[in-house]
């Protein structure tokens, strides 16, 4: 059995994720997606919440687990019996960071791979970072991420406004 391992923030979960996750199921028979807690990058939505609206957002698809990782990708890997890290890759801006961290982690492990899936044009431009940035000004969201994401960011940039 082939086992995917996408890991990331999900701050919050958008379609450019889950078209990803899709897309790797072509490939792999199982996906997890790994969420870091990531506090660097000062998330808005704590790590439960993430999983919640990952959980819910992924409900009709099947072989794919969630959990939250800590640490060190490449021991995850290892814990997990895993392929394959998965990585998105939208413009060229990504590019640099990516294939940073990819030859790290096979410097980390030799045997760690990185694939790169390109996700549907629609979403080429799309991140999380714009979304909240989007979502804080009132504008809609609705067709970039899942329902659930929409109304959570809603909610949460109403309580901030109060
Ligand atoms: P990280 O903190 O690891 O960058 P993100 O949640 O921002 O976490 O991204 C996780 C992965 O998903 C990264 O490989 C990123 O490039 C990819 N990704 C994010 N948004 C999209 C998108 N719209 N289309 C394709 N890949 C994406």
């Amino acid at each position: 059995m082939k086992i995917g391992v996408y890991p990331g923030t999900f701050d919050p979960i958008t379609n450019g994720h889950i078209d990803i996750i899709r897309r790797s199921l072509r490939i792999f028979d199982k996906v997890i997606v790994a969420v870091a807690p990531s506090p660097k990058k000062k998330p808005i939505f704590d790590i439960h919440e993430r999983v919640e609206m990952i959980r819910e957002a992924i409900r009709d698809i099947s072989n794919v687990e969630i959990e939250i990782f800590e640490g060190l990708l490449a021991e995850y890997m290892k814990r997990k019996n895993a392929h394959a890290i998965i990585r998105g890759l939208r413009a060229v801006s990504d590019f640099e960071h990516e294939f940073m961290m990819a030859l790290m982690n096979r410097k980390l492990d030799s045997e760690t791979e990185t694939v790169f899936l390109m996700p549907s044009e629609e979403y080429s431009y799309l991140t999380s970072s714009a979304i909240k940035e989007v979502a804080s000004y009132g504008g809609v969201v609705k067709d970039l991420v899942p329902p659930i994401v929409a109304r959570r960011l809603q909610d949460h940039f109403k309580k901030k406004q109060k």
